[in-house]
């Protein structure tokens, strides 16, 4: 019998507002312990909290950005439980009345493109952090109330690269939307991955296993590439499995129990009575409808069909945001849109590495990308030369022609002045002239090379070997 996996994600993720969910403390990260707590997110008795206004905001633009349903009232309940780093003793989130319903993720997969559909994207606030030392513990409450967003999908997802490959897509577009900057290594997004396997070609879903806590997307993959192996080898021997929540070891590269249902919590969800219900209003709607931004796959697509860019290409300019503004900013005015790509990609970047610069300090206009595009394809200059064209624009900003014009780079086209070059090289490699007549193309090439030396890199390298190749025919 074949089995198959069915996975369903539960991905939380801080919302990057400046503040914390329920008060004014800093939403900051790397802030020395417990500096950023008052009252309110300690949890003091007497306490009022207030909704952020800004994580609503941006709790429904996640929806709209994943074509999910705003509901007109959505509220917060209290989920029951104690543990050290949730100083209220209940976190408050939302529990049937959330803030958004349903949605989508579309991303690539496989050589074409997969869905998966999202349950539900609720609001919720996000706990202390234990620190366990050699002689005692602490508590850092500066994460407790910073506004977290748990995005649920449906059991959807077939497999670990699956599971990757939604993640990143979701992330992206949550970076896109400006919604959460989703830093892994701040611990922004948290992921609990819930699996279970089947016989293939049944319905019913199968005991339901959860990895809690996982902190990174290639963790996730790999605790997949355990996991559902594990529960395969189970059924296929006779086995039981039952319904439980493991924890990822990424040193043994194994899932183990960490608890079994009978230890589940009952949360006693209940409404929280210190915070109003959340209705938005037609005029809140259209404030938020109008930070939707271009998501990034379909900004992919476009830039594949409008300026005709190969998919490596477009996906770089996906990633690298800024690089893919500064490459629009021209691409539309180039008759050689690819060209002016390979430019940004190349040149630009690299160059922006190597010296730590960033696109906002650059010392000269996109425009300069244009013009030195436009002055290749028109052979004013040669490539080569607008590589040095290039790196000199990069220090000091002047005008791809002004460069030109002081170095006297421009470009020889005058068969004369070549063919004097020609005569010259053809004269000085007697070896590899007799190697091109005995056969050897190749040497063709070297000659031409030298050629372009003769020339400082400014002759036509097509006319050179038109010339030369005329020369050698004949001599
Ligand atoms: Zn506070």
């Amino acid at each position: 019998m074949n089995y198959e996996a069915v996975i369903g994600l539960e991905t939380h993720v801080q919302l990057k507002t400046k503040s914390k969910m329920w008060c004014g403390c800093a939403n900051e990260f790397g802030s020395p312990p417990n500096t950023n707590v008052c009252p309110i997110c300690l949890g003091l008795p007497g306490v009022l909290p207030v909704a952020n206004g800004e994580a609503l905001k941006l709790t429904a633009l996640t929806g709209m950005l994943l074509q999910a349903e705003i509901p007109s009232f959505a509220k917060f309940d209290r989920k029951n439980y104690f543990y050290p780093d949730v100083p209220k003793n209940y976190q408050v989130t939302q529990y049937d009345k959330p803030s958004t319903k349903g949605g989508i993720v579309e991303f690539e997969f496989n050589g074409g493109l997969a869905k998966v559909n999202i349950t539900r994207a609720h609001l919720e606030e996000d706990v202390g952090k234990n620190f366990h030392f050699e002689r005692n513990s602490g508590v850092d409450f500066n994460r407790a109330g910073v506004p977290l967003l748990e995005i649920v999908s449906e059991p959807e997802i077939t497999g670990s690269e699956m599971a990757y490959e939604y993640l990143n897509a979701l992330v992206e577009i949550l970076r896109y939307g400006g919604i959460s900057d989703c830093d892994m290594e701040k611990g922004e997004v948290r992921c609990d991955v819930n699996v279970s396997v089947r016989p293939v070609g049944t319905v019913e879903i199968g005991k339901k296993i959860e990895i809690k806590n996982m902190n990174s997307f290639s963790a996730v993959r790999r605790a997949l590439d355990y996991e559902i192996p594990r529960q395969i080898e189970v059924l296929k021997k006779g086995g039981q499995l039952s319904q439980e929540t493991r924890r990822w070891d990424d040193v043994g590269s194994m899932t183990e129990t960490m608890r079994s249902k009978e230890m589940a919590h009952d949360y006693r969800y209940f409404p929280e009575p210190d915070l109003m219900p959340f209705a938005p209003t037609e005029a809140w709607r259209a404030e938020v409808a109008a930070r939707v931004v271009e998501l990034p796959l379909a900004k992919k697509q476009r830039l594949i069909s409008q300026y005709q860019l190969p998919a490596s290409d477009a996906q770089t300019f996906t990633w690298d945001r800024p690089l893919g503004d500064y490459f629009e900013k021209i691409a539309s005015r180039s008759k050689n849109p690819k060209a002016a790509a390979n430019w940004i990609i190349n040149n630009l970047r690299a160059q922006l590495a190597e010296s730590g610069t960033t696109l906002a300090n650059l010392k000269f206009e996109p425009d300069n990308i244009l013009e030195l595009v436009e002055m290749v394809e028109s052979k004013k200059i040669s490539s080569s030369i607008a590589q040095q064209v290039f790196a000199e624009m990069f220090d000091n900003g002047m005008k791809p022609a002004a460069i030109v014009e002081k170095n006297g780079w421009a470009q020889v086209s005058d068969s004369g002045a070549i063919e004097t070059m020609c005569d010259q090289a053809i004269a000085a490699n007697p070896g590899p002239v007799a190697d091109y007549k005995a056969g050897n193309a190749a040497a063709l090439n070297f000659l031409k090379g030298q050629v372009m030396k003769l020339s400082k890199g400014k002759a036509n390298p097509n006319v050179a070997g038109e010339i030369l190749e005329r020369k050698l025919k004949a001599s």
